[in-house]
């Protein structure tokens, strides 16, 4: 279960808010947290969030993310310390496995991708003209199973390491099998 999933199910946003000073009127609105409000126009439920005149609208970890001025996931590991939710830690490690696993499926499907390239338009005869796939297979082919072999056989630290410098890279090859 990821961190947002945890977090979003035990914590109340009315609850939430008012432990971080959020004052909070009878009827359930307060002053909006994402523009200049004068009048309580942002509502809040259990569950979510909503301002009647920006428009603003989500769950207990946007809200806390503006209130703090975090990203998301800082926001929530922050009301995962505060509220002491449980094994926070336990938590991120699952999603580094997950991480990894995701990331190395990529690569196996990018790999096995190039590699169908390569002997679907391996040229015949030696004076064929090279099929552009042909060479872009050729080219990246050592590449990429190199960096499946890190996530293979790599150690822990390599792996993560590889994972976090690589992000971009991983969000690219999605975005490219996905166009297939
Ligand atoms: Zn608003």
């Amino acid at each position: 279960m990821s961190i947002f999933k945890t977090i979003k199910e035990q914590l109340n946003l009315i609850d939430t808010a008012k432990h971080y000073g959020v004052s909070i009127r009878r009827n359930g609105f307060a002053n909006c947290i994402f523009h200049n409000d004068k009048h309580p126009s942002m509502k809040l439920y259990k569950d979510h969030y909503h301002c009647f005149a920006c428009g603003a609208h989500g769950d207990v970890i946007s809200f806390s993310a503006q209130l703090f001025g975090l990203p998301p996931y800082e926001a929530a590991k922050l009301l995962a310390t505060d509220f002491g939710i449980a094994d926070i830690k336990a938590i991120s490690r699952k999603q580094q496995y997950l991480t990894e696993n995701t990331a190395r499926s990529i690569l196996t499907e990018y790999v096995f991708s190039l590699k169908s390239n390569r002997d679907k338009y391996r040229p015949c005869s030696p004076d064929e003209e090279l099929h552009p796939l042909y060479i872009e297979s050729i080219k990246l082919l050592p590449l990429y199973e190199y960096y499946l072999d890190i996530l293979t056989s790599g150690s822990k630290e390599e792996r993560k390491l590889f994972i976090n410098t690589e992000r971009r890279l991983f969000n690219e090859l999605q975005a490219k099998l996905r166009q297939r």
